[in-house]
Formats: C-alpha cells, sequence, structure tokens
C-alpha cells in the first residue's frame, strides 16, 4: 500500500513519513501543494493525507484537481482547527475523512487503515451496516433478510449513505450527488426524501441506523452499545 503525505511543517511531515514507513506502508512525502498535486496525479497512491494549508496550491486546490481527474483513492486531510466550514468543504470536494491538529498519530493510522478497507469493500458487490444490505447489482435492498422496496432516489440515497457510513453528510453534499442540485437549491427536498427512507429502512426495526446531526446533516451508523 503507497501512501502520499503532503503537508509543509517539517516536523508533522517527518514525524508522519517515519510512523507510516514504521506501519509498513510505501511512503511518499510532498512538503507544498504543487509537489504533492504532481505526485498525486502520477503515482499510483492507495491513499493521499492532505495539509489543508499548504505553500504554492491550498489542499483544496490539490484535493479538487485530483478528483476531477479522475482519481478516486481515499483522501485524508488534515484541517488545524476544528471547524465546520472547513470539514464540509473538504467532504464536497471529495475527501473521504479528515482530523484536526493536533493528534495522535494512532488514530491518523485507525483512519487511514479504515480508509484503506473501504477503498476496497467499495468495490464489493454488496453494501452492509448491521442487518440492513443493499444489492448493487440486483438493486435490492433487505433489512434481516426481509425485501425492502425503494424508489430509485431512495435507492441512491441509502447508497451514498452507506457508502459513507459513519460520516456526516450535509444536505449540499447530499443534493449535488443524489440529486446533481447545487448548493444554493431547496433542501427540504432532501428532508422529505430522508423521512421517507427511514419510513422504509428504520421504523419497522428496533435498530435505528440513519440518523440526524442538528445544523450538519444525516449520517448512517450503527449505534454504540446497549
Ligand atoms: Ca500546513
Amino acid at each position: 500500500m503507497k501512501i502520499l503525505i503532503v503537508e509543509d511543517e517539517p516536523k508533522t511531515g517527518d514525524y508522519l513519513r517515519k510512523g507510516l514507513l514504521e506501519a509498513g506502508f510505501v511512503v511518499d512525502l510532498a512538503r507544498d501543494g504543487l509537489d504533492g498535486l504532481h505526485l498525486a496525479l502520477t503515482g499510483d497512491y492507495d491513499l493521499i493525507v492532505l495539509d489543508v494549508m499548504l505553500p504554492s496550491l491550498d489542499g483544496w486546490g490539490v484535493l479538487k484537481t485530483v478528483r476531477r481527474s479522475g482519481h478516486e483513492m481515499p483522501v485524508l486531510f488534515l484541517t488545524a482547527r476544528d471547524g465546520v466550514e472547513d470539514r464540509v468543504r473538504g467532504l464536497e470536494l471529495g475527501a473521504d475523512d479528515y482530523l484536526v491538529k493536533p493528534f495522535a498519530f494512532s488514530e491518523l493510522l485507525a483512519r487511514v487503515r479504515t480508509l484503506l478497507k473501504r477503498g476496497r469493500s467499495q468495490e464489493a458487490d454488496t453494501l452492509r451496516a448491521a442487518d440492513l444490505e443493499l444489492d448493487l447489482l440486483r438493486r435490492r435492498v433487505s433489512r434481516a433478510g426481509t425485501r425492502i422496496d425503494l424508489t430509485a432516489k431512495e435507492f441512491a440515497l441509502l447508497e451514498l449513505l452507506l457508502r459513507r457510513q459513519g460520516q456526516v453528510l450535509p444536505r449540499s453534499l447530499i443534493a449535488s450527488q443524489v440529486w446533481d442540485m447545487n448548493f444554493d437549491s431547496d433542501t427540504n427536498v432532501i428532508d422529505v426524501a430522508v423521512r421517507r427512507l427511514r419510513a422504509k429502512v428504520d421504523e419497522p426495526f428496533e435498530l435505528k441506523l440513519i440518523h440526524t446531526v442538528r445544523g450538519m446533516g444525516y449520517v448512517l451508523e450503527i449505534p454504540e452499545g446497549p
């Protein structure tokens, strides 16, 4: 597994490179945005760890160009402050996860491993959460073995939530991915669709999987503990 780190702070960059090398990854380190972009487009990486504040081209610029060029590798971005706007912007531009500095290396390593695993499982034919299954080939959804009929939009919405399991998805992101609408569109459409989806997927069952995160959006996750 080959990882690219784009980080201009020498200490952080060296520390991340050393840690990931010791964890058994092949690692390249770029110290500014343009070098990082060049490597990202040519280096065939399995994952990118991308700092946001970078000289010559910031992390947003790198991420945007990487996604526009059709590269689908997971991107974990590093942000200096715990700002909602930063997180939303990163996820909208196609990042897969983020970490707020300062973070423990063990935390970064756990995220990296999860993203690499998720990257592979996306090629599977079935997406799962608890007893919920979405069969991409047959376009069928079931829970605890019981078939659930969904409209095409509901199916697309559930697919997105399952692929991004555990991540809070802003309405604007859902709008752009499922409805092809832009940021300013009427997001009430999304709330209505989520409500309908929940009525089919969650209401008849004890374990609720789709959750509202106030002021942020929606997340599909298996609730912790009893
Ligand atoms: Ca920086």
